[in-house]
C-alpha cells in the first residue's frame, strides 16, 4: 500500500507539550503519526508568557518551548495539520477522527487537548492570559516576588494556592467571585498576614497595556475601586478539560477530566489521554511531556501487539 494511502498508526488530538512529546516518541518508533491542532496559541503552553522551570531550557516564552518540541517531532516524521477536531468514533479497531476539513482513520488515538476549555468571563481576562492573568500558583507565583497581586476565588477552595502565592507576593488582595465572604471564610486565612480579604467586592475589569497594571472592582453601594496589581490568579470554575468532541465515548470524572491508568490508557482500547485533559492535581509542562512519552509507548505496544496477531493492516 502506498505510504500516503495507509491509514495512520497514531492520531494525536492537540499539539501542546503533551501531544508533541507523544509525537516525538510515536514518530521515532516508526509509527505513521498525525498531530491535529487547532492553533498552538489557544493552548495553555502557547499562551504562557514565560516558562523558566522546564528542565534544561533557559527561560523563554511558551510558544518558543512549543516550537522546539514540535520541530523535534517533525524531524522524526510526525505530520502536523492545523484544524479543529469536532468528532471521533473510537469503539472499532479502525478509529476515525473528524475535523472541519476532513476525516482521518487510525489504529490508535491519543487525546491531548488540554484544559483551556473555560471561556474567560472577566473583561480583559482573555487579552492578558499569560501576561499577569494566571490560573496556576505553581507556574506563576515565583514571577510575582515582592509584587502586589489579586486572587479571585472562594477562600475555602483556594487556601493551598493562596499559601503559595502569599509566600512570594508582597500583598495579596482576595476577592470572592460572588462578592460573598463570611467571617468563617475570613478566619481561614488568618495565618497569612499579607492576604487582605475584600468582602463585598467583585472584579469588573482587568486592565493593562500588554501586561496587567490594575484591576477594577465593583464594591458595596456602587463604589468602584481601581487596585494596582501586577498579577491576578483566577480560580472561578477551575480548569475545564476539552472533551466535547468525544461525545461521551471515553470515561470522564464528574469534573469532566479523562480517567486514565498508569499507561495513560482510557477505558476504550487503543485510546490514550495525556496532559492537562486527564484527572490530576498538578498541571505542568514537564508532566505533560512525560505523559506524552508514556502514552505513545503504550500506543506502540497496543499497535505492534495487534500487528503481530494480524500482520496485514487493512
Ligand atoms: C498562563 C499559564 C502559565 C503557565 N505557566 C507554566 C509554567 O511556568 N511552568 C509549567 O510547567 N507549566 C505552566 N503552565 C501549565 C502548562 O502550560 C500546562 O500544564 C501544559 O501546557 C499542558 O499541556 P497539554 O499539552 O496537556 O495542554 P495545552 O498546552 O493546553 O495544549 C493543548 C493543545 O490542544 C489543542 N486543542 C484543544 N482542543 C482541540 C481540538 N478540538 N482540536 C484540535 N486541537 C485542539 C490546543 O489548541 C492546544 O494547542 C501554565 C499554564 C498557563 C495557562
Amino acid at each position: 500500500m502506498e505510504e500516503e494511502q495507509r491509514p495512520y498508526d497514531v492520531i494525536i488530538i492537540g499539539g501542546g507539550p503533551a501531544g508533541s512529546s507523544a509525537a516525538i516518541y510515536s514518530a521515532r518508533a516508526g509509527l505513521k503519526t498525525l498531530v491535529i491542532d487547532r492553533g498552538p496559541t489557544s493552548g495553555a503552553l502557547g499562551s504562557s508568557h514565560k516558562i523558566e522551570n522546564y528542565p534544561g531550557l533557559d527561560p523563554m516564552t511558551g510558544d518558543e518551548v512549543l516550537a522546539k518540541i514540535s520541530s523535534q517531532a517533525k524531524g522524526f516524521g510526525a505530520e502536523y495539520i492545523k484544524d479543529t477536531v469536532v468528532g471521533v468514533t473510537l469503539k472499532d479497531e479502525t478509529k476515525s477522527v473528524f475535523t472541519n476539513g476532513g476525516v482521518y482513520d487510525t489504529k490508535a488515538v491519543i487525546i491531548a487537548s488540554g484544559s483551556m476549555g473555560r471561556k474567560p468571563t472577566i473583561k480583559g481576562e482573555a487579552e492578558l492570559i499569560g501576561r499577569g492573568v494566571s490560573y496556576c500558583a505553581t507556574c506563576d507565583a515565583p514571577f510575582q516576588k515582592d509584587n502586589d497581586v489579586m486572587v479571585v476565588g472562594k477562600p475555602e477552595q483556594v487556601l493551598e494556592e493562596l499559601g503559595s502565592i502569599a509566600r512570594f507576593a508582597a500583598k495579596v488582595y482576595l476577592i470572592s467571585p460572588n462578592g460573598k465572604m463570611d467571617d468563617e471564610a475570613i478566619a481561614m486565612i488568618k495565618d497569612l498576614p499579607n492576604v487582605e480579604p475584600m468582602p463585598g467586592f467583585r472584579v469588573s475589569q482587568i486592565m493593562g497595556e500588554g501586561f496587567i497594571s490594575s484591576v477594577e472592582l465593583n464594591g458595596p453601594d456602587a463604589l468602584k475601586k481601581e487596585v494596582p496589581v501586577s498579577g491576578i490568579f483566577v480560580y472561578m470554575q477551575g480548569n475545564k478539560p476539552i472533551v466535547d468532541f468525544l461525545q461521551d465515548q471515553v470515561e470522564t470524572s464528574s469534573a469532566g477530566c479523562i480517567e486514565v491508568d498508569a499507561e495513560m490508557a482510557t477505558n476504550m482500547p487503543g485510546v490514550y489521554a495525556i496532559g492537562d485533559v486527564t484527572c490530576k492535581r498538578i498541571r505542568q509542562v514537564v508532566l505533560a511531556a512525560s505523559e506524552g512519552a508514556i502514552g505513545a509507548l503504550a500506543a506502540e505496544r497496543y499497535i505492534r501487539g495487534k500487528d503481530k496477531l494480524r500482520p496485514q493492516w487493512s
